[in-house]
Protein backbone atom coordinates (compact mmCIF):
# COMPACT_ATOMS: atom_id res chain seq x y z
CA UNK A 1 0.00 0.00 0.00
CA UNK A 2 2.98 2.14 0.98
CA UNK A 3 4.19 2.58 -2.64
CA UNK A 4 0.63 3.39 -3.71
CA UNK A 5 1.14 6.49 -1.85
CA UNK A 6 4.76 7.02 -2.69
CA UNK A 7 3.40 7.53 -6.00
CA UNK A 8 0.61 9.90 -5.46
CA UNK A 9 2.84 12.20 -3.17
CA UNK A 10 5.80 11.68 -5.85
CA UNK A 11 7.36 15.63 -4.27
CA UNK A 12 7.10 15.18 -1.34
CA UNK A 13 8.98 11.68 -0.44
CA UNK A 14 11.05 13.03 2.20
CA UNK A 15 7.63 13.49 4.65
CA UNK A 16 6.34 9.87 4.20
CA UNK A 17 7.38 6.94 6.51
CA UNK A 18 9.84 5.05 4.79
CA UNK A 19 12.97 3.32 5.59
CA UNK A 20 14.51 6.23 6.90
CA UNK A 21 12.07 7.21 9.33
CA UNK A 22 8.84 6.11 10.75
CA UNK A 23 7.91 8.85 13.15
CA UNK A 24 9.41 12.29 13.72
CA UNK A 25 9.74 13.39 17.18
CA UNK A 26 10.02 17.18 17.96
CA UNK A 27 11.96 17.88 20.61
CA UNK A 28 10.64 21.28 22.54
CA UNK A 29 11.94 22.34 26.20
CA UNK A 30 11.52 19.17 27.90
CA UNK A 31 8.99 17.47 26.27
CA UNK A 32 8.42 16.03 22.86
CA UNK A 33 5.95 16.55 20.22
CA UNK A 34 5.10 13.05 18.11
CA UNK A 35 6.07 10.56 20.94
CA UNK A 36 3.60 9.20 23.40
CA UNK A 37 2.91 11.94 25.20
CA UNK A 38 -0.77 14.00 23.31
CA UNK A 39 0.46 17.41 23.70
CA UNK A 40 -2.29 20.52 23.98
CA UNK A 41 -1.89 23.81 22.63
CA UNK A 42 -3.88 26.30 24.47
CA UNK A 43 -4.53 30.29 24.51
CA UNK A 44 -6.07 32.91 23.62
CA UNK A 45 -6.52 33.50 19.36
CA UNK A 46 -4.72 37.14 19.92
CA UNK A 47 -2.40 38.24 23.19
CA UNK A 48 -4.84 41.13 24.30
CA UNK A 49 -3.32 41.82 27.59
CA UNK A 50 -1.15 40.96 30.26
CA UNK A 51 -3.50 39.75 32.59
CA UNK A 52 -5.62 37.43 30.23
CA UNK A 53 -2.60 36.23 28.70
CA UNK A 54 -1.16 35.39 32.09
CA UNK A 55 -4.20 34.10 33.20
CA UNK A 56 -4.75 31.83 30.60
CA UNK A 57 -1.27 30.41 30.74
CA UNK A 58 -1.28 29.56 34.35
CA UNK A 59 -5.12 27.60 34.01
CA UNK A 60 -4.39 25.94 30.82
CA UNK A 61 -1.49 24.63 32.17
CA UNK A 62 -2.76 23.16 35.04
CA UNK A 63 -5.45 21.55 33.17
CA UNK A 64 -2.67 19.57 31.38
CA UNK A 65 -1.83 21.79 28.55
CA UNK A 66 2.11 22.07 27.33
CA UNK A 67 1.76 24.83 24.85
CA UNK A 68 0.94 28.21 24.77
CA UNK A 69 -0.60 29.10 22.01
CA UNK A 70 -1.36 33.42 21.27
CA UNK A 71 -1.26 35.65 18.22
CA UNK A 72 0.89 38.67 18.43
CA UNK A 73 0.73 39.24 14.68
CA UNK A 74 -2.97 38.42 13.20
CA UNK A 75 -4.22 37.57 10.12
CA UNK A 76 -7.42 39.19 10.20
CA UNK A 77 -10.12 38.71 7.50
CA UNK A 78 -10.86 42.57 7.56
CA UNK A 79 -8.35 45.22 7.50
CA UNK A 80 -10.12 47.16 10.55
CA UNK A 81 -9.85 44.54 13.11
CA UNK A 82 -7.27 44.03 15.33
CA UNK A 83 -3.81 43.50 13.92
CA UNK A 84 -2.09 42.28 17.02
CA UNK A 85 0.38 43.76 19.70
CA UNK A 86 3.39 42.47 17.20
CA UNK A 87 6.86 42.68 19.53
CA UNK A 88 4.59 43.86 22.56
CA UNK A 89 2.72 40.73 22.26
CA UNK A 90 5.80 38.75 21.65
CA UNK A 91 7.19 40.15 24.52
CA UNK A 92 4.17 39.19 26.95
CA UNK A 93 4.19 35.78 25.57
CA UNK A 94 7.76 35.59 26.15
CA UNK A 95 6.75 36.53 30.15
CA UNK A 96 4.42 33.99 30.28
CA UNK A 97 6.35 31.10 29.08
CA UNK A 98 9.10 32.54 32.36
CA UNK A 99 6.17 32.31 34.45
CA UNK A 100 4.03 29.27 33.63
CA UNK A 101 7.20 26.88 32.29
CA UNK A 102 4.57 26.45 29.04
CA UNK A 103 6.63 26.29 25.36
CA UNK A 104 5.11 29.23 23.24
CA UNK A 105 4.02 28.57 19.62
CA UNK A 106 2.87 32.09 17.62
CA UNK A 107 1.92 33.02 13.87
CA UNK A 108 4.72 34.56 11.77
CA UNK A 109 3.46 36.65 8.94
CA UNK A 110 6.26 38.07 6.88
CA UNK A 111 9.61 37.04 6.26
CA UNK A 112 11.08 40.29 7.57
CA UNK A 113 9.58 39.45 11.03
CA UNK A 114 11.69 35.42 11.05
CA UNK A 115 14.31 36.34 13.24
CA UNK A 116 12.36 38.85 15.94
CA UNK A 117 9.22 36.19 16.19
CA UNK A 118 12.02 32.69 16.36
CA UNK A 119 13.72 35.14 19.20
CA UNK A 120 10.72 34.71 21.25
CA UNK A 121 9.00 31.62 20.32
CA UNK A 122 9.78 27.74 20.98
CA UNK A 123 7.96 27.11 17.85
CA UNK A 124 6.83 29.27 14.58
CA UNK A 125 3.09 28.84 13.32
CA UNK A 126 2.81 29.31 9.69
CA UNK A 127 -0.84 30.12 9.36
CA UNK A 128 -3.49 28.88 7.26
CA UNK A 129 -3.40 32.06 4.53
CA UNK A 130 0.81 31.44 4.24
CA UNK A 131 1.38 27.22 3.53
CA UNK A 132 1.95 28.31 0.43
CA UNK A 133 4.39 31.25 0.80
CA UNK A 134 7.15 29.36 -0.10
CA UNK A 135 9.60 32.78 0.85
CA UNK A 136 8.15 32.67 4.10
CA UNK A 137 8.33 28.55 4.34
CA UNK A 138 12.08 28.80 3.62
CA UNK A 139 13.17 31.94 6.27
CA UNK A 140 11.15 30.27 8.86
CA UNK A 141 12.56 26.74 8.31
CA UNK A 142 16.52 28.37 8.53
CA UNK A 143 15.68 29.81 11.45
CA UNK A 144 16.00 26.63 13.35
CA UNK A 145 12.60 27.30 15.14
CA UNK A 146 10.45 23.72 15.11
CA UNK A 147 7.50 24.61 12.36
CA UNK A 148 3.86 24.03 13.14
CA UNK A 149 2.65 24.52 9.40
CA UNK A 150 -1.50 24.44 9.03
CA UNK A 151 -3.19 23.46 6.34
CA UNK A 152 -4.22 26.24 3.63
CA UNK A 153 -7.90 26.30 3.54
CA UNK A 154 -7.84 25.24 -0.16
CA UNK A 155 -4.83 23.56 0.16
CA UNK A 156 -5.07 19.51 -0.93
CA UNK A 157 -3.18 17.05 0.81
CA UNK A 158 -0.51 16.93 -1.37
CA UNK A 159 -0.19 20.94 -1.75
CA UNK A 160 -0.22 20.62 2.26
CA UNK A 161 3.37 17.83 2.07
CA UNK A 162 4.82 19.76 -0.35
CA UNK A 163 5.37 22.70 1.96
CA UNK A 164 6.46 20.64 4.68
CA UNK A 165 8.67 19.14 2.17
CA UNK A 166 10.42 22.80 1.57
CA UNK A 167 10.83 23.06 4.81
CA UNK A 168 12.72 19.84 5.39
CA UNK A 169 14.71 21.04 2.16
CA UNK A 170 15.31 24.22 3.95
CA UNK A 171 17.21 22.14 6.89
CA UNK A 172 14.82 21.97 9.48
CA UNK A 173 13.04 18.26 10.22
CA UNK A 174 10.97 19.56 12.81
CA UNK A 175 7.46 20.02 11.61
CA UNK A 176 4.03 19.16 12.90
CA UNK A 177 1.31 19.28 10.60
CA UNK A 178 -1.91 21.20 11.70
CA UNK A 179 -5.55 20.37 10.60
CA UNK A 180 -7.24 23.24 10.81
CA UNK A 181 -10.54 22.68 8.72
CA UNK A 182 -10.73 23.33 4.79
CA UNK A 183 -13.36 25.50 2.92
CA UNK A 184 -16.19 23.73 1.63
CA UNK A 185 -19.61 24.07 0.71
CA UNK A 186 -20.83 24.12 4.35
CA UNK A 187 -21.33 27.31 5.65
CA UNK A 188 -22.96 26.55 9.07
CA UNK A 189 -19.36 25.75 10.59
CA UNK A 190 -16.52 28.16 9.93
CA UNK A 191 -14.64 25.00 7.66
CA UNK A 192 -15.01 21.37 7.20
CA UNK A 193 -12.41 19.73 9.69
CA UNK A 194 -11.04 17.11 7.56
CA UNK A 195 -10.61 14.18 10.03
CA UNK A 196 -9.30 11.87 7.00
CA UNK A 197 -6.62 14.00 6.13
CA UNK A 198 -5.50 13.10 9.71
CA UNK A 199 -6.16 9.67 9.61
CA UNK A 200 -4.10 9.40 6.29
CA UNK A 201 -1.40 11.14 7.52
CA UNK A 202 -0.65 9.61 10.71
CA UNK A 203 -0.47 6.55 8.08
CA UNK A 204 1.94 7.57 5.56
CA UNK A 205 3.83 10.72 6.92
CA UNK A 206 6.43 10.75 10.07
CA UNK A 207 5.72 14.32 10.69
CA UNK A 208 3.35 14.50 13.70
CA UNK A 209 -0.07 15.26 13.41
CA UNK A 210 -2.35 17.87 15.37
CA UNK A 211 -6.18 18.71 15.22
CA UNK A 212 -7.20 22.48 15.59
CA UNK A 213 -10.74 22.21 16.01
CA UNK A 214 -11.43 25.47 17.46
CA UNK A 215 -10.65 26.92 13.53
CA UNK A 216 -12.30 23.81 11.92
CA UNK A 217 -15.67 24.71 13.78
CA UNK A 218 -16.04 28.20 14.39
CA UNK A 219 -18.27 27.42 17.56
CA UNK A 220 -17.19 26.29 20.94
CA UNK A 221 -19.85 24.20 21.31
CA UNK A 222 -18.59 21.53 18.69
CA UNK A 223 -14.99 22.22 19.90
CA UNK A 224 -14.63 19.45 22.60
CA UNK A 225 -16.94 16.90 20.15
CA UNK A 226 -14.18 17.56 17.38
CA UNK A 227 -11.09 17.32 20.24
CA UNK A 228 -12.46 13.58 20.65
CA UNK A 229 -12.39 12.82 17.21
CA UNK A 230 -9.28 14.46 16.63
CA UNK A 231 -7.87 11.57 19.36
CA UNK A 232 -9.68 8.47 17.99
CA UNK A 233 -8.30 9.51 14.47
CA UNK A 234 -5.14 9.37 15.85
CA UNK A 235 -3.75 13.16 16.39
CA UNK A 236 -0.46 13.75 18.39
CA UNK A 237 -2.26 17.06 19.77
CA UNK A 238 -4.36 19.72 19.89
CA UNK A 239 -4.22 23.34 18.99
CA UNK A 240 -7.14 25.15 21.35
CA UNK A 241 -8.43 28.59 21.27
CA UNK A 242 -9.19 29.58 24.97
CA UNK A 243 -9.99 32.88 26.55
CA UNK A 244 -11.16 33.84 30.08
CA UNK A 245 -13.75 35.78 28.72
CA UNK A 246 -14.54 34.76 25.12
CA UNK A 247 -18.05 37.22 24.56
CA UNK A 248 -15.09 39.74 25.14
CA UNK A 249 -12.12 38.87 23.16
CA UNK A 250 -10.28 40.74 20.25
CA UNK A 251 -10.79 37.94 17.84
CA UNK A 252 -12.69 34.77 17.68
CA UNK A 253 -14.35 34.47 20.80
CA UNK A 254 -17.35 32.56 19.30
CA UNK A 255 -15.13 29.91 19.01
CA UNK A 256 -12.88 30.70 22.51
CA UNK A 257 -13.49 27.78 25.06
CA UNK A 258 -13.43 29.62 28.48
CA UNK A 259 -11.69 28.08 31.51
CA UNK A 260 -14.33 25.83 32.65
CA UNK A 261 -15.25 24.64 29.24
CA UNK A 262 -11.71 24.07 28.78
CA UNK A 263 -11.23 22.03 31.98
CA UNK A 264 -13.94 19.75 30.95
CA UNK A 265 -12.76 18.94 27.55
CA UNK A 266 -9.45 18.21 28.47
CA UNK A 267 -10.82 15.92 31.55
CA UNK A 268 -13.55 14.12 28.92
CA UNK A 269 -10.34 13.42 26.61
CA UNK A 270 -8.50 11.57 29.22
CA UNK A 271 -10.53 8.05 28.61
CA UNK A 272 -10.17 8.35 24.95
CA UNK A 273 -6.33 9.00 25.74
CA UNK A 274 -6.37 6.00 27.34
CA UNK A 275 -8.13 3.67 25.05
CA UNK A 276 -5.19 4.60 22.62
CA UNK A 277 -2.89 4.07 25.36
CA UNK A 278 -1.55 7.80 24.87
CA UNK A 279 -0.50 9.96 27.74
CA UNK A 280 -1.61 13.09 28.96
CA UNK A 281 0.47 14.60 31.51
CA UNK A 282 -0.34 16.78 34.92
CA UNK A 283 2.20 18.99 35.60
CA UNK A 284 3.63 17.70 39.34
CA UNK A 285 1.55 19.31 42.14
CA UNK A 286 -1.17 20.29 39.91
CA UNK A 287 -3.43 18.49 41.69
CA UNK A 288 -7.54 17.25 40.82
CA UNK A 289 -9.46 19.49 38.53
CA UNK A 290 -11.96 21.78 41.09
CA UNK A 291 -15.31 20.03 40.86
CA UNK A 292 -17.26 22.76 38.95
CA UNK A 293 -14.70 22.59 36.67
CA UNK A 294 -15.59 19.33 35.21
CA UNK A 295 -19.06 19.33 35.55
C1 LIG B 1 -4.93 31.17 14.50
O1 LIG B 1 -4.38 30.12 14.88
O2 LIG B 1 -5.36 32.05 15.27
C2 LIG B 1 -5.15 31.35 13.04
C3 LIG B 1 -5.23 32.56 12.50
O3 LIG B 1 -5.29 30.19 12.42
P1 LIG B 1 -5.52 29.85 10.86
O4 LIG B 1 -4.28 30.28 10.16
O5 LIG B 1 -5.71 28.36 10.88
O6 LIG B 1 -6.76 30.59 10.42
MN1 LIG C 1 -7.94 32.44 15.83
Amino acid sequence: MRETWHERFIDSPGVLKGAAREQTIVRVLDFHVGGNEFITMAGPCSVETEFQLMATANHVRRAGARILRGGAFKPRSSPYAFQGHGLEGLKMLARAREESGLAIVTEVMSEDDVPMVAEYADILQIGTRNMENYSLLEAAARSGRPILLKRGMAATIADWLRSAQLILNNGNPNVILCERGIRTFETATRNTFDVSAIALLKQISHLPVIADPSHAAGHRELVPVLARIAVASGADGLLVEVHPNPEKAWSDGEQSLDFAGFDAMMYDLEPWLELRGRELERREGDGALPMEAVG
